[in-house]
């Protein structure tokens, strides 16, 4: 009988560790292209995300570099938080050069250049679009995605930012795309506890008013900043404010790439 338990405790304990062992890596890069977001992302089943492609120039230079550089040809989901240059200048040149399997837009009817010039890769490739317009929630190789939809339009673009939430056992991350104070502001109410991550991708570059009650809802360990020299010369308050609130505070134009490592339970930043 005794033997019958440990072999019953020593077949839970490998199924533990086979399972611990099981689950892979978020790997999460914000990299450094000055005024703008790319974020590039390795979900823990292989899948590559790319947040954002940053200015068209800046594309080529960093985005494109990085992922050839990483042998990167396919892209299972491009997601563009909204449609301001420094976040889809890059898109048209990604989607021709890779295999992009799906596009995630705010489903905004913003009628600009770098939008025409984005429908139009789409189109010539015959990429799958997807918009969010409302808040959903789907989970990826193990990873909880939550876009969650302040569930308005508003004349400011940035404020249309997809906000996603990803949740990986017990780390989390919060990608606050560009929202402005009235957003953060919108978003808190909406969702307050939901917000609460470990790492944040700042809103905005550190440009312009944020609404504490909104960084105060995130309860944020770190927060990233993905930025330009110009922009941080000008966020100092914004960097105290943080600091004041016991958040890391990591900016790409002091730190160049930055990165996220998790296995779920612990994280790393650097
Ligand atoms: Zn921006």
């Amino acid at each position: 009988m005794r033997w019958q338990i440990s072999f019953i405790a020593l077949l839970l304990f490998i199924n533990c560790t086979l399972s611990f062992a099981k689950r892979g890596m978020l790997k999460i890069k914000m990299l450094d292209v000055g005024h703008g977001d790319a974020i590039v992302i390795k979900l823990p089943n292989n899948k590559t995300m790319l947040i954002d492609t940053a200015k068209k120039d800046k594309a080529k230079k960093r985005v494109i570099a990085y992922l050839l550089n990483k042998n990167i040809s396919k892209i299972d989901y491009l997601v563009l938080s909204h449609n301001h240059k420094d976040h889809i200048g890059g898109a048209p040149a990604i989607i021709k050069k890779f295999k992009v399997k799906e596009v995630w837009g705010n489903g905004s009817e913003l009628d600009t250049p770098y939008v025409a010039a984005l429908k139009e890769a789409i189109r010539k490739k015959g990429t799958k679009v997807v918009k969010f317009n409302r808040s959903k929630q789907f989970t990826i190789g193990g990873v909880k995605v939550d876009v969650l939809n302040l569930g308005k339009v508003f004349k400011e673009e940035n404020d249309n930012s997809l906000v996603i939430k990803f949740t990986y056992n017990r780390f989390s991350m919060l990608f606050a795309g560009d929202l402005e104070f009235t957003g953060q502001r919108r978003a808190y109410k909406k969702f307050k506890s939901e917000l609460k991550s470990d790492v944040l991708k700042l809103p905005h570059h550190g440009v312009g008013r944020y609404d504490t009650k909104f960084l105060k809802a995130t309860s944020a360990k770190f927060a990233l900043i993905s930025a330009s020299k110009k922009d941080i010369d000008g966020a100092k308050d914004i960097i105290e404010k943080l600091e004041d609130l016991n958040i890391t505070v990591k900016n790409t134009d002091v730190d160049g790439n930055i990165s996220v490592e998790t296995d779920g339970d612990d994280f790393l930043v650097n």
